[in-house]
């Protein structure tokens, strides 16, 4: 029997509680498929940090590269732990860890989830979104310094507001050529690989961020031209929200840098029916890498047992595709497909009644 070895950081509020879920979902998958699956969990995140004065153990990054795949639930403990805490020490020490350059999420929306483009209907809409998550604004480079300090002397003059200011906060973007054309590469090859449209969708802002996007335009043109087989086309950051709510059907790939492509992700949330049922993974050409439901640790709702599920469910389906396991990743689509269109055991979120559990359990015998 072929066995996955997959490291579980349930993290912490409703992480913990959709994650029980999740790993429930797999070994019946698993069993269906004839897979079988090595689960180690570590109990890792905020509530960690409040015991050990750290998010996760110093080797945690050499403990976790033994593993096949990492599956995360969510991380912060709101008003208890500062929220840098969860996102620095947990979430971008792994992705950083292991070089996790692609932040993809499946635009796939179930029939039966909460519809919000109501010009448009679930089974239109079929896209993957693929983030840049190591590099661009969230590199943390820059400083908060006073009016005449000598690294803010070159700006100072260029705005009246700034030279009347008590304080400028410089905040870079680091976007390198290997980055870019790696990740637009790895959109063109998911394009070729998918059964879509093959149609990849460049996210820019060149005519404002002349520097970084003016090179990322570069590339994408580079890049494109050796996939004659697929269409490219691209849009202004701002154009293409609009065009996610206008015309999300004529998506295929769509690929963007860091920060444009963490709003276009919670954008594109809602196409699916919101963070309940968002899945989401970082992927790493190098080491292991992390699969985890976009949603946070939802501190409103965490210990109520209400958390919707799903969001964890279809993350380990795709952490499963990722995984080259396809039979057993359609096996739980299919199951939650079928749960979600009943329409009979669903969680608040998606206007149900039921609990956690119950989802999780009604998933667990469509399969
Ligand atoms: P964190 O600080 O850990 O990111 P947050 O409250 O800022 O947590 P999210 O947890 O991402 O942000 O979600 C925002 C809101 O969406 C939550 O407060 C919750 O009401 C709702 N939500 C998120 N995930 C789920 C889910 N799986 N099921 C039901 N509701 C959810």
């Amino acid at each position: 029997m072929k066995a996955h070895k997959i490291a579980v950081i349930p993290g912490d509020g409703i992480g913990v509680e959709v994650v029980a879920e999740g790993l429930k979902v797999l070994e019946a998958a698993g069993q269906k498929a004839g897979l079988s699956f090595d689960f180690e969990q570590f109990p890792w995140g905020c509530g960690y940090w409040l015991q050990h004065g750290a998010a996760m153990p110093p080797d945690a990054i050499d403990i976790l590269g033994h593993f096949d795949a990492i599956y995360l639930g969510a991380v912060g403990l709101p008003g208890r732990v500062h929220e840098s805490v969860g996102v620095r020490e947990v979430v971008l020490a792994i992705r950083s860890g292991f070089d996790q350059f692609a932040n993809v999420r499946p635009v796939q929306p179930v029939a039966g989830c909460p519809w919000y483009v109501s010009h448009r209907q679930p089974e239109e809409i079929d896209f993957v979104v693929i983030r840049e998550a190591t590099e661009g604004f969230y590199c943390n480079i820059g400083g908060r310094y006073e009016p005449g300090a000598a690294e803010v002397s070159e700006v100072t003059p260029m705005r009246p507001a700034f030279a009347r200011s008590t304080e400028i906060a410089l905040q870079t973007g680091v976007f390198s050529e290997f980055g870019c054309r790696r990740v637009i590469r790895y959109a063109f090859e998911l394009a070729r690989r998918r059964d879509g449209k093959k149609r990849v969708t460049s996210t820019t802002k060149s005519n404002a961020l002349t520097h970084a996007m003016g090179m990322w335009d570069e590339i994408f043109e580079q890049v494109a031209a050796e996939y004659p087989d697929c269409e490219h086309e691209w849009f202004h950051v701002d154009a293409l929200a609009m065009r996610f709510i206008t015309n999300p059907e004529r998506f295929d790939v769509v690929v963007a840098s860091n920060l444009f492509g963490d709003i276009l992700t919670d954008l594109s949330a809602v196409l699916v029916g919101g963070l309940g049922f968002a899945a989401g993974g970082n992927l790493s050409e190098t080491g292991p890498s992390m699969f985890e439901p976009p949603h946070g640790s939802a501190p409103d709702i965490a210990g109520k047992g209400i958390a919707n599920p799903i969001a964890a469910i279809l993350t380990a389906a795709f952490m499963l595709e990722c995984l080259d396991e396809p039979d057993a990743a359609g096996t739980i689509r299919r199951a939650v497909a079928a749960v979600v269109e009943a329409g009979e055991v669903l969680t608040p979120d998606a206007g149900g009644s039921a609990t956690t559990r119950q989802v999780g359990d009604a998933i667990l015998a469509a399969l």
